[in-house]
């Protein structure tokens, strides 16, 4: 199993842990597993290696003081609030890009230059958490999911060249890019469609860089069980590389960036019928070597 770090909380608040098995979670702090002053995900991301070498200690004989049951706790978020904006990638997909462009009655070019765009750092939500059904306020008619491949920024860098790029990684973990269609279309400026307030669930859990090679993983999404998005990471138009130099020139990542790398095809808005994300319905996230992240939508 990999190491798979989160953020929980119970009764005595916020704090970061790591999976210890299906069922339990090590509580970092009561183990004394962190370097000093290391106090949360943020604090272990710029610790990097040295943080990551005392939890791999701690998990081979965890103390059972420290250990927690799963049912005890709430995860939230590994990265509960992002001390900035999620950055994000759109159009990264083909099959994505041509749905897109069928809806929109368009010709279908590949893409010469990645698209980037941003939601607040207030949309980000953990596993479980309920995704408000903004169909029902009237805010969006077209509430629609996006499964994708997130990855954070471990070490500061510009002008971070392709081949440096993955240096950058600390680990990664999976996001829905929550979206309102008519709003990210109306407003030009897809911000306002993709900022909405509880729109980016992100975890369940972070899996080191150094654990897991993203570049070819099975990612797939079912509302209430049924299978919408499947395809491979392998297939994005700009890999992970691409993204981190080309949203590096003249631009400082810094530790704790959460970027998401697009989504495949299969979104509700391209689907015939097209289909809106509504109360009551459970959105379920999968990609290979990382784990599940599941969300309901409620009114
Ligand atoms: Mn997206």
């Amino acid at each position: 199993m990999p190491l798979q770090l989160v953020t929980f909380t119970d009764a005595q608040g916020p704090r970061p842990g790591a999976m210890a098995g299906a069922d339990a979670v090590l509580d970092l702090l009561a183990a004394g597993a962190l370097p000093a002053g290391v106090r949360d995900m943020q604090g272990i991301i710029e610790s990097g290696p040295a943080a990551l070498g005392a939890i791999r200690a701690a998990l081979k004989a965890p103390p059972a003081a420290a250990l927690r049951p799963l049912s005890s706790v709430v995860l939230l978020a590994p990265i509960p609030r992002p001390r900035r904006n999620v950055f994000c990638v759109g159009r990264n997909y083909m099959e994505h890009v041509a749905e897109g462009d069928r809806v929109a009655g368009r010709q279908t070019e590949t893409p010469k230059y990645p698209q980037f765009f941003t939601k607040a750092p207030e949309t980000v939500i953990g596993p479980g958490a309920a995704i408000p059904d903004h169909g029902a306020t009237g805010v969006t008619k077209f509430l629609d999911y996006e499964a994708e491949l997130a990855l954070i920024i471990g070490r500061a860098g510009v002008n971070i060249p392709r081949e440096r790029a993955l240096d950058h990684v600390f680990g990664w973990t999976i996001g829905n890019d929550v979206t309102g269609r008519d709003l990210q279309r109306r407003h030009g400026q897809w911000w306002k469609g993709k900022s909405l307030d509880r729109s980016c669930p992100l975890g369940p859990w972070i899996v080191p860089a150094d654990e897991l090679d993203a570049s070819d993983l099975a990612i797939e999404l079912w509302v209430n069980g049924e299978k919408r998005q499947s395809s491979r990471t392998s297939k994005m138009i700009f890999d992970v590389r691409e993204i981190i130099h080309q949203i590096s020139l003249g631009f400082t990542l810094l530790p704790g960036d959460v970027i998401l790398t697009g989504t495949p095809e299969g979104v509700g808005y391209a689907m015939d019928p097209p289909r809106v994300l509504k109360d009551g319905d459970v959105v379920e996230i999968a990609i290979e070597g990382i784990g599940r992240l599941t969300n309901p939508v409620k009114a």
